[in-house]
Parts: structure tokens; sequence; C-alpha cells
């Protein structure tokens, strides 16, 4: 190592920033996360330096001098000039102060690291110089790793110290620290659920949660197929799961990135011989759970989107197990991404209509001729198989058959297929082209064609 990481003490202290321009601006933002003070030498600042000034955190000194940084904890010189560089470089020197002088690495004491900002949790990555790009790299798989409320998580931890070393005998504490950092409190704490997290930690420090391990249900959305399209917070939670119960929707790929020893049970809910009832999964997940496992529900798209999610909140919720939603990119989403456009136009489609072919058994047929209506992209899941049906129905009550219809098969995936037809042929190309599900058809009627206009348009 050519250089040695060290932590500085900035409480109590100052740090000096030599310029009023962009670079020096840059210091200072950096600077702005710590609690040093900050002193500004130049004789004028850009507008965002002096904004500080103005706003008391930082004090503008126009003139060089040796005074100016004697016992500053960091000097950063930034002028954009290379004789007023090496100047206050030497002035700074004189002082006994530790210099970084930008863009000069000869004149570095110091250099800045890539940081993962987590306060008080601190992650700093140098790669000396070598490969910045290598660094940036490290740092964007570091802060996937690390939810935002990490931070929280440790001052909580940092604020209970104490009373932790007085309540819990030696040999148990790391367990207890274990079971702080990799359980419910930091699921409660990701959750934003601040309050449960201190709650569940104090229980269990006074010996009422002790020996109940608990685990927590998440229900992960997978997104549409391709594995970059998953949240951060859905890696972080596959990255930490005991085991994770999968839809047959759910893309390999995604899966490949769960954690390598979590527990992998494919409950496949769809037609066909590896199926499992609805109340088989519910009893599955709570039961792994009060074993005090991690159990990530990981549902094809966005599991809010015909998801049937409510039946699982809702035996997570009455055996009083944390359980949360994840959000994912829905399948209509990334299949008008496909297509190249959004989902709604201004001025054409200001309404969008999530519909799903398959309902509950014994429920009346949706009302499709309603939902098409002038200003409206209506979007069917799950409607491959109907789609005679879907027609039928639009015809029935005077849709306009002129219609384009777009059909998008495993969007975002390597077997992504698109077509087009007027709704009428829509059930013939549809079987024409042997389009299966998951597909997503889209029906668009822009506002103000009518539907003699719409067939004008298609002559
Ligand atoms: N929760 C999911 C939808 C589940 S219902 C979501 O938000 O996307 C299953 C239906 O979703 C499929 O029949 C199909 O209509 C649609 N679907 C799921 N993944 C898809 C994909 N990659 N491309 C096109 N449609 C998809």
């Amino acid at each position: 190592m050519k250089t040695f990481p060290m932590f500085l003490q900035m409480a109590g202290r100052h740090v000096v920033i030599v310029g009023g321009g962009e670079q020096a601006a840059q210091k200072a933002r950096l600077m702005l996360k710590t609690e040093a003070r900050l002193v500004l030498v130049a004789p004028e600042l850009d507008a965002e330096l002096q904004a500080l000034v103005a706003e008391g955190r930082a004090e503008q000194v126009s003139a060089l001098s040796v005074e100016v940084f004697r016992g500053a904890a960091l000097v950063f010189v930034a002028t954009g000039c290379v004789g007023l560089d090496y100047a206050a470089h030497a002035l700074a020197k004189e002082a006994g102060a530790m210099v970084n002088v930008v863009d000069r690495p000869a004149l570095c004491d110091a250099t800045t690291p890539s940081i993962v900002d987590r306060d008080p949790v601190v992650v700093a990555i140098s790669t000396e110089g070598t490969a910045p790009v290598l660094a940036r790299q490290i740092r964007a798989r570091i802060e996937t790793m690390l939810e935002p409320s990490l931070g929280e998580l440790a001052a909580l931890a940092g604020r209970l110290r104490g009373q932790v070393s007085r309540q819990i005998p030696q040999r148990a504490r790391r367990f207890f620290w274990d079971w702080v950092f990799n359980a419910a409190p930091r699921q409660a704490m990701a959750r934003g659920a601040g309050r449960e997290a201190l709650r569940l930690v104090k229980e269990r420090l006074n010996g009422a949660g002790a020996g109940s391990v608990q685990g927590a249900i998440a229900l992960v959305g997978a997104g549409p197929g391709a594995a970059d399209l998953l949240t951060l917070r859905a890696l972080r939670l596959l990255q930490e799961a005991d085991i994770i119960y999968y839809d047959r929707l759910v893309d390999p790929a995604v899966l490949e990135l769960a954690r390598r020893d979590a527990e992998r049970v494919f409950v496949g809910k769809d037609v066909g011989a590896n199926s499992w009832p609805q109340d088989r999964i519910n009893t599955v997940i709570v039961a792994a759970a009060r074993q005090g496992k991690r159990v990530v529900r990981l549902k094809s798209g966005d599991p809010g989107v015909f998801g049937r999610v409510t039946e699982e909140l809702e035996v997570a919720r009455a055996a009083g197990i944390a359980v949360e939603i994840v959000p994912g990119v829905t399948a209509a989403s990334a299949a008008a991404a496909s297509l190249g456009r959004g989902l709604t136009e201004r001025g054409q489609t200001d309404r969008l209509l999530l519909a799903t072919a398959s309902c509950k058994p014994g429920d009346p047929e949706p009302d499709w001729a309603g939902m098409l209506q002038p200003g409206t992209t209506l979007a069917v899941y799950m409607g491959v198989q109907k789609a005679a049906a879907i027609v039928a129905r639009m015809q029935a009550a005077g849709a306009p058959m002129q219609i384009e219809a777009e059909i998008v098969a495993s969007a975002s995936t390597a077997q992504e297929r698109i077509i087009r037809c007027p709704l009428a042929e829509l059930p013939e190309a549809l079987q024409r082209a042997g389009i299966t599900n998951p597909a997503v058809i889209f029906l668009r009627w822009p506002k103000g064609l009518s539907g003699k206009a719409l067939a004008v348009a298609a002559a």
C-alpha cells in the first residue's frame, strides 16, 4: 500500500478550500457532509459558494497566508491556476497541513476515496489512482448491498451499546448483534419502520422476545424478466433471503441473483401439474417465517398488479409476522418500453387501464366494450386465450374494429416478440404467430378519433 486509509476526526475542526469555482465547490459539497467548519480562500466565490457563506455554513477569507492553514484538518487547493496552486500548496505545507491539490497528484499528501455514505457507516474505496472506473464499479455494487436506512440502524445500535453490554453476557453478544443486523430489526428499519426496529431490539434486550426468533415475509416484484429491471431493494432482499418461493413467470436470470445458499421453492401458481393452491402457499410462507426465516415471495412484474397479494398479506398479518410489498416493473410498463413509447400520451390517451382477462371463477365477464373508450390505453393481461371472446364483446358493443392491437410477448426477455394487427383480426393474428402468454395486448383509442376517422385512417 502506497497510501493508507484512515478516518479523520472532523468535529470541532476546520477545512480550508482554496479556490472559488466549480472544483472548489465539489470539495465543499463533500466536506459539508462532515462536521468540520469550512474556510473558503478566494477573492471571489461562485454563486453556490457565496450561498454557503450567506447561510453561515462557510467563512470566506480573501487573501492567502500561512496563518489561514494553521490547525486545518485538511486543505484542498483547487484554484484552476498552476502558479496559484503551487503557491497555496507551499504556504499550506509551511503551516504543517495535510494537503490535496486537485488534479496534481505530485502535490497530494492525501486523496479522496470513492465513498458509500450511510453515515455513520462509511465505506471508502481507493485504487490509488490506478483504476478510477473500477473504483466506481465497486462503489455501485456496495451501494446496492447497503440499504439507505443502514446508517440509522447503526446509529441505533450505537445508542444501545452500553445497555447491551450490561444486559447481555459477552458470549451471547455477538449472536445478539448478528440478529440485529441480519434479521427482523434490520428488515423493519429497511421498511422505514424505525420505531418497530427499536421496539424489537428493546424487547429482546429485556428478555421478552428471547427465544422467539421471528422471520419476515417480503412480497417482492421480480419485474417483467430482464434481471436488470429489478429494483435495488428487491436485489437486497434476494441476497438476504433464507428461502424464496417463486412463480412460473419469474425469469431464471432474476433467481440467479439470489443468495447462493437460499432455498428456492417453485410454487408455479398456474395451470399445470406442479401448481400449488393459494392456501398452501399461504401456509408455507407463514410457517417458514415462524421458523425465523427471511422469506421472499417472488412474483413477476409488480406484485400488486394481478398478483394476488391480498391473501398473503392477510395471513402474514394475522400471524403477527412482519410483511412488506416491494414494487416491481409491471409487464405493461416493460411492454410499452419495448414498443418505444409511453403508456400514455398527452392529448391522446389520458387514461390507462390495466385489466386482466382471467377473473375469479364464477365472476361475470369483464366489461371489455366499456373499457375501450376514446382517450384510453387499455393493457390486457392474461388475455391471449380469451382474445376471441374479448373481440366479440367489443364488436357487439359497436367498438371500432380498425383500432390497432399491439401484442408484446415476453417483454424485456430474449424471447420478446411484437406483433400488430387491427382489433378485428386479433385472435387469428395471435394464433398465426403462435403467441402464448405471457403477453400484454394493448388497445389504444386516441382522443378525438371517432370510429369513422379510424376507419379512414386504416384504409
Ligand atoms: N404481476 C404481474 C402480472 C401477473 S399476471 C405484473 O405486474 O406484470 C401474468 C400476466 O402478466 C401474463 O399473462 C401476461 O399478460 C403478463 N406478463 C407478465 N410478464 C410479462 C412479460 N415479460 N411480457 C408480457 N407480458 C407479461
